[in-house]
């Protein structure tokens, strides 16, 4: 007898097994229609507000064997886990999302491809100072068969009293040394008005940290055939660093670059924070390409290979390192830039860690 009560009793937890399914289920599709609602308004798929008013209703109700503290427990389970759909919903819907777009994208920039497996470096100064400085460190790039040149000629200062860099003559320097030495050029921009001139002397045009949420600029670079290298900002959140690029890519422009340079935190030791969790993260979460700006990241020089290494062996596109003919005097990152001799040192440390170097003589036309 008592066995058979024992087996009812299992029966019946069974049946409300089936129906918790049911219901659990059946509240996920609800709250999938709220988070379509959500996304056509624009709101965030979590509201704290809403959520504290749920559990006091549910409290209210409580008619036990449950403490409320199980059932608080208990219910926090299930938004926690409506809210990563919602949030899976709304990250599906982003262009940039590998959901959208399973395959990777893959950048041809002059015949070198960016985002297919080979990984790249992308070497030159901090900043454009002259043709000279310019010139000696393309020599020094091209030997070891980098194709990317870059160089700020538009310089994010932190204070106004600094080198700001040499603006359009920058770029015309950078220009003419790429096209001697048949390299690819890279260099930011800050303003939607410098977007003509960028397009008519760059390869690839940089989208700084500090600008990473500047919307007119990235909606103007949406609009350029050139591929855009976005740089994390300096405190944002991986989310954050894909809808900026969601941006870019929505006004039209697919050839976008992330690039996670190190984010702000509480630590000393080196400049920024390198997150270098988010270089996977960003390769599941998106299809579009994923560098490393060591440089930046550390604002150490005895970190680069170390961080380089890391980079590369966690999957990363490439790399973005600076290189200066004699860091001391450089106008701007002097503590971080590599002289000639610690640059022949860092690629050799790291070629064996996967780096692709090139020996293509030839160049397309621009
Ligand atoms: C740079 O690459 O020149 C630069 C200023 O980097 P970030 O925007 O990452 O600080
Ligand atoms: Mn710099």
């Amino acid at each position: 007898m008592r066995e058979n009560e024992l087996e009812q009793l299992r029966l019946r937890i069974d049946e409300l097994n089936e129906q918790l399914l049911e219901l659990i289920n059946e509240r996920a599709r609800v709250v999938q229609q709220i988070g379509e609602i959500k996304k056509r308004q624009g709101t965030e798929p979590y509201d704290p507000v809403r959520e504290r008013a749920i559990l006091d209703r549910i409290i209210a109700k409580n008619n036990g064997p449950f403490k409320n503290d199980t059932l608080k427990h208990l219910f926090k389970e299930i938004f926690k886990a409506s809210l990563e759909l919602q949030e899976d919903d709304h990250r599906k819907g982003l262009l940039v999302s590998r959901k959208n777009k399973t395959s990777d994208t893959i950048i041809d920039i002059n015949g070198e491809t960016v985002g297919d497996g080979k990984q790249r470096l992308i070497a030159g100064p901090c900043a454009i100072e002259s043709y000279e400085q310019t010139r000696k460190v393309a020599e020094q790039v091209k030997k070891h068969g980098v194709p990317f040149l870059r160089g700020g000629a538009f310089k994010p200062r932190t204070s106004p009293y600094d080198f700001q860099g040499l603006g359009v003559e920058g770029l015309k320097i950078l220009r003419q040394v790429g096209d001697e030495f048949h390299l690819s050029v890279i260099s930011e921009i800050m303003s939607p008005q410098d977007l003509d001139v960028a397009e008519q002397y760059l390869d690839i045009i940089q989208i700084g940290a500090r600008n990473m949420q500047n919307f007119e600029l990235l909606k103007a670079v949406g609009t350029s055939s050139k591929p855009v290298l976005l740089k994390r900002g300096l405190s944002a959140t991986i989310d954050e660093f894909m809808k900026a690029a969601e941006y870019i890519y929505m006004a039209g422009n697919e050839n976008v670059i992330l690039c996670e340079r190190g984010i702000r935190t509480f630590e000393r030791a080196t400049r920024n924070t390198l997150d270098i969790s988010a270089v996977p993260i960003l390769k599941k979460e998106t299809h579009l390409p994923v560098f490393v700006d060591v440089t930046h990241a550390t604002g150490r020089r005895d970190l680069l290979i170390p961080t380089a290494k890391a980079a590369l062996a966690i999957g990363a596109d490439g790399v973005m390192v600076e290189v200066h003919p004699d860091p001391s005097i450089a106008l701007s990152d002097s503590a971080q830039q590599m002289d000639f001799d610690q640059f022949d040192s860092f690629i050799e440390a790291i070629k064996p860690y996967g780096l692709h170097t090139s020996v293509q003589e030839s160049r397309l036309p621009r």
